[in-house]
């Protein structure tokens, strides 16, 4: 006669859970333990992810714990990403010329591999949302020099776009991704004037603003989109509100349009993937659950 063990409720850990989590000061705002928990929960998993309020001057400690701790990796979050690169074993190429790191996961033998999956999730939510658009279509046009610009303009070369023009407030920055990333043999970046960015989307084939503008709080972006084609598609990063005055207009006058939301639950993939080995789905449900906790959004 076989005996069944009792087994425990899904909430409840073992000794053999797989847990991760994500530095942030503060993490209070992360949307990571509410996505990568829904996930544990749908696909079952005898697991946890954990937020961690870090301060800047203990993060490199707290980073270098968590194979002591028997983690299985870890998500970084403002204002750690840059610091992370410095801190980890080994980083990804991607990881290396985006300059931070977003993922973490803890090798075999005890060290650290550092990712930054921000560029995939923008490349893959494009891809789902706007079936039609193609790298080789032609000139995308990035407004905004920070850490997400750069990893989408790194996206942006490696799927093969032909070229990219660069417009932020301030040049410089601009002018440093370029430098960062053109090579001698390969100069797809180009940088422009703040003045002129409705004089470059001339031709055309993607927008993506990468700037706070747009944000709720934060000064609505100002653009006049006549230059811009009807055929390319505008996609905005930023996703509070979800349908910001720039996907509003594009929409008016026929462009496709991408939100930001997907970028942030597609980023979360590789990750989840490492560490709880699974390959998780973005689904509606999940669109909707992560949704339903960030006020404004909708
Ligand atoms: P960041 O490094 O601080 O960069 C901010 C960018 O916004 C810079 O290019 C800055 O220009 C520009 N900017 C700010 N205020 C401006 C103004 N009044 N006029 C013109 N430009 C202005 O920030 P980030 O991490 O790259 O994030 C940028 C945006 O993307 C945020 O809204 C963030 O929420 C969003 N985001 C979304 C996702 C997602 O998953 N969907 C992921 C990451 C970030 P200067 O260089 O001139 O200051």
């Amino acid at each position: 006669m076989s005996l069944t063990l009792p087994q425990p409720p899904r909430e409840t850990l073992t000794g053999k859970s797989l847990i991760a989590g994500v530095f942030g000061w503060p993490v209070t705002h992360s949307r990571s333990p509410r996505l990568h928990g829904y996930w544990l929960k749908h696909y079952g998993i005898d697991g946890a992810y954990i937020p961690f309020s870090t301060h800047p001057a203990q993060f490199e400690t707290a980073l270098r714990a968590l194979p002591a701790l028997g983690f299985r990796g870890a998500n970084v979050t403002l204002p750690h990403k840059e610091k992370a690169l410095a801190c980890i074993d080994q980083a990804t190429e991607r990881a290396r010329r985006i300059g931070a790191v977003n993922t973490v996961m803890v090798q075999e033998d005890g060290t650290l591999l550092g990712d930054n999956t921000d560029g995939f999730g923008f490349l893959e939510h494009l891809q789902a949302s706007a079936a039609n658009w193609r790298a080789g279509d032609g000139p995308a046009v990035v407004l905004g020099a920070g850490g997400a610009s750069r990893a989408i303009v790194v996206a942006l070369l490696d799927a093969g776009v032909p070229e990219i023009r660069l417009v932020n407030r301030t040049t410089r920055r601009a002018e440093e991704i370029a430098e960062a990333l053109n090579t001698a043999a390969d100069r797809r970046i180009t940088v422009h004037d703040w003045d002129h960015r409705a004089a470059i989307l001339d031709g055309g084939a993607l927008l993506v603003n990468t700037t706070q503008l747009g944000l709720a709080g934060q000064p609505a972006l100002e653009i006049d989109l006549a230059q811009l084609p009807v055929s390319a598609v505008v996609d905005d990063i930023v996703y509070v509100p979800m349908e910001t005055s720039l996907l509003a207009a594009a929409r008016k006058r026929g462009n496709a349009v991408v939100d930001g939301l997907g970028m942030l639950l597609h980023q979360a993939r590789p990750g989840f993937a490492a560490w709880f080995k699974v390959e998780p789905d973005v689904t509606p449900a999940l669109r909707d659950f992560v949704l339903a906790d960030i006020p404004g959004a909708k």
